[in-house]
């Protein structure tokens, strides 16, 4: 359909255009007829297509059409993989192409603040770096089908407490170098068709008036081309939205919405410019999406459950296998203990759940895989409930006993965590904790398999010997889990975020949820093992962390260059080897350190990552690229990437605290940074500055009398004198030096920038 928008909307009346801006119903944009103009329909997401045809709302109560279940954001992002990420991308497109839906609401590219918040599980990372790659990754492969995404929740929604009306207040930099920046790459590559605007406040302002956020970042400054929508019911002010680049109000706002911005412009308080900006880019997405529509579209349920399969065996994460416990191989008994055996948590609650075509059941996948190992199935605990059943602990207990294995399915129930609230603790129910303590007691051969949308505390992690982390991972997870465990397939998952070992590790510990109105992200940039390795606190497991049934060896770390300019990439390089006995897949991760900064740095910071299968004996060189950006951080007074001349350190390594091997770069920064010098700034200042520096040589002589005394005073002196304001050399100079010289050095000195 080749459509001349800026005709049609000439044509157009003020209250079309207004209607335009606000859905029809729950899940529909308004269709014009006399004009031609159709409506499309979006619905959520994630993971997993959830089209209401009956009763709508969007948090996950009616029931949807059957749809397949892929692991949540949290597992995926585990897989380090972009192709991955792609498969289920093209399914999801193609399931969109069936049921007619036009646009699938995300993926999810908030920061994972805290361990606490409810809707972790349906984001990708602690890192911006991994979690804008995986977003970008998600939203093209969805859109290589002709349907379109929805980035979400931007921005700054870390927290479900209040989410609808809290201020999330951070500094600039802070914003720039994590929240944002888990944004800006996955839109920049993979122009989303929209973005979702989050229902919360940044910095006062509400995200869905959030003139910055909306306009001056998201279009001005990284060339967003789609629409914004509202998250459902975010909008504050429907006019004040409108000006600030909030293109669609979702769902319907029964005319109020549309009302307002007829009266706005009725006024003068709008300009209808605006207005037809926002019906214009509404429209371009219409009608892109009826042209990328395939008629007829169908796709298989059992291919896509083997994607759903294929998938999570690649997310999830072995944690601990002490002896080479896993993989279950020739193994005579094993009990298999926990409800979650029967009953799976698969995915999270909220509006993102699906109705999924068909479930694994775990136990009878085990039974498929270990034909010769025979296998027992114990209750253990009561799912609905935290109350210790001593009868479940004692069936199980006996049952692990009898056997030369347990494999204990723990994790949290869907009680513990969900869109809509944050969890108040990490621990998992009582009587799972108490179930796996009393089996440890009778026998040392146990796995735990976890289901979790987000860490949790392992106050018993000593007495089990292996831990496979599942995550949520959807209705294939039962197979998934079967080929890990018994050797089918190699583990290849590593942690996309930190597991502390205690809650009150976590930087945003004082700082969670806030009071009534605001959060106060006191942390700053030290979010996930940015404060966990800058501190030097251990962590349970830190980022990045994935055992292998297999070794890998790093060698041969190579850079193509010595010396950059900040203006140039350089190329990294470095050789991987399987030194086991089994194919797998590594995650090679490369981290960038700068050495010595006058801004407060993190300890690392990940800038690249690959992931590779290698044969037994195999081994491959992977190459990294790295420009501006690895090496930067954002400097508020510029408002832009800024480098500070110096050496960096590249390190590449298996996760963020285990580095193999180390490079250093030194890079040149090609922008001068001018500093205005006050009477407030410091000598030190002054000698920092090169004309600065001359004028207080040249005026050494007249402070030789008070640098003797000095000297008398130690060492620290120098570093005192340098610390004192300029304008305190008036009165330590007992009048010989004047206010108008002060004046005047600094006129030299700034005039000369
Ligand atoms: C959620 C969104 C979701 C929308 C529609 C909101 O409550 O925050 O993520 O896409 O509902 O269901």
């Amino acid at each position: 359909m080749n459509q001349d928008i800026k005709k049609l909307i000439s044509q157009m009346t003020l209250e079309e255009k207004a209607g335009l801006c606000s859905g029809a119903d729950f899940w529909r944009t308004k269709a014009v007829e006399r004009l031609g103009i159709p409506a499309i329909m979006m619905t959520d997401g994630p993971h997993g297509l959830r089209k209401q045809e009956g009763e709508s709302d969007h948090l996950g109560i009616n029931k949807s059409v059957q749809a397949t279940c892929f692991p949540s954001a949290a597992g995926l992002a585990c897989s380090w993989d972009k192709e991955i990420v792609g498969k289920v991308g093209v399914a999801l497109g193609e399931e969109c192409q069936a049921e007619n839906v036009s646009i699938i609401l995300g993926p999810g590219a908030n920061i994972k603040r805290s361990p606490l918040c409810g809707r972790n599980f349906e984001y990708f990372s602690e890192d911006p770096f991994l979690s804008s790659n995986m977003a970008g990754s998600f939203i093209k492969a969805v859109q290589s089908q002709g349907i379109g995404t929805s980035l979400k929740h931007f921005a700054v929604n870390n927290q479900e407490q209040r989410r609808m009306s809290i201020s999330a207040d951070l500094d600039e930099r802070t914003l720039r170098e994590l929240y944002l920046a888990s944004f800006e790459k996955a839109v920049k590559d993979g122009e989303p068709w929209t973005v979702m605007c989050a229902y919360n406040k940044v910095n006062g302002e509400y995200c869905s008036e959030n003139k910055k956020l909306l306009t001056d970042i998201l279009r001005e400054e990284w060339g967003y081309k789609g629409f914004v929508v509202s998250d459902w019911g975010a909008v504050n002010e429907r006019d004040l939205g409108l000006s600030a680049g909030l293109d669609l109000e979702m769902p319907t706002s029964n005319g109020v919405g549309d009302n307002k911005i007829i009266e706005a412009v009725k006024s003068g308080k709008l300009d209808e410019a605006t207005l037809d900006k926002a019906v214009e880019n509404i429209l371009n997405i219409v009608f892109k999406a009826i042209d990328n529509k395939k008629e007829n579209a169908v796709y298989s349920k059992e291919e896509h459950h083997k994607v759903a399969r294929e998938v999570a065996r690649e997310c999830m994460v072995l944690l601990k296998n002490e002896d080479n416990i896993l993989p279950l191989k020739d193994v005579e008994s094993v009990a298999v203990i926990g409800a979650l055996a029967k009953n799976p948590r698969y995915q999270g609650g909220g509006s993102s759940h699906i109705n999924p075509t068909k479930v694994d059941d775990i136990y009878e996948e085990f039974e498929n895989l270990a034909s010769n190992t025979k296998l027992t199935y114990s209750q253990g605990y009561n799912l609905d409930d935290d109350y210790i059943d001593e009868t479940l602990i004692s069936e199980a207990k006996e049952r692990a006993k009898n056997s030369k294995a347990a494999v204990i399915f723990a994790g949290l129930p869907d009680r513990y965590e969900s869109e809509g609230f944050d969890r108040k603790h990490l621990r998992i129910p009582e009587n799972q904790i108490r179930l796996i303590e009393a089996v440890a007691e009778v026998q040392s051969n146990i796995v735990v398999v976890l289901s979790n949308g987000a860490p949790i505390e392992m106050p018993w992690i000593g007495k089990v010997k292996g831990v496979l982390e599942g995550y949520l991972g959807g209705q294939a997870l039962g197979g998934a889990i079967a080929d890990l465990v018994f050797g089918k397939a190699n583990p290849c998952g590593k942690l996309a975020e930190t597991f502390p070992k205690k809650l009150c590790h976590n930087p945003s510990y004082l700082n969670f949820p806030g009071n009534d109105e605001t959060v106060e992200y006191n942390e700053g940039i030290f979010v996930g093992y940015r404060h966990y390795d800058t501190r030097d606190v251990e962590p349970l497991f830190p980022f990045g962390h994935g055992l292998s049934y297999t070794n890998f060896e790093y060698s041969d770390l190579k850079l193509d260059k010595k010396e950059i300019k900040d203006t140039e990439t350089i190329s990294v390089s470095v050789k991987v080897k399987n030194i086991g006995d089994m194919a797998g897949k590594e995650i090679v991760q490369l981290y960038v350190k700068d050495v010595e900064s006058t801004m407060p740095r993190p300890e690392k910071e990940l800038k690249g990552f690959e992931k590779v299968f290698l044969e037994p004996g195999e081994e491959k060189v992977i190459t990294f690229t790295l420009c501006k950006r690895a090496f930067a951080y954002y400097n508020v007074q510029i408002k832009d990437w800024h480098v500070e001349t110096g050496e960096f350190e590249i390190m590449v390594g298996k996760s963020s605290r285990e580095i193999i091997l180390k490079e250093n770069v030194h890079v040149e920064s090609t922008v001068t940074i001018k500093k205005l010098l006050t009477i407030n700034s410091t000598f030190g200042d002054l000698m920092a500055h090169p004309v600065g520096a001359e004028i207080m040589k040249a005026m050494a002589p007249a402070s030789a009398e008070s640098n003797e005394a000095g000297e008398a005073l130690g060492a620290g002196y120098q570093e005192m004198f340098m610390g004192t304001p300029f304008r305190n050399a008036i009165a330590m100079s007992n009048g010989a030096f004047t206010e108008e010289m002060l004046q005047g050095i600094l006129q030299q000195v700034n005039g000369s920038n």
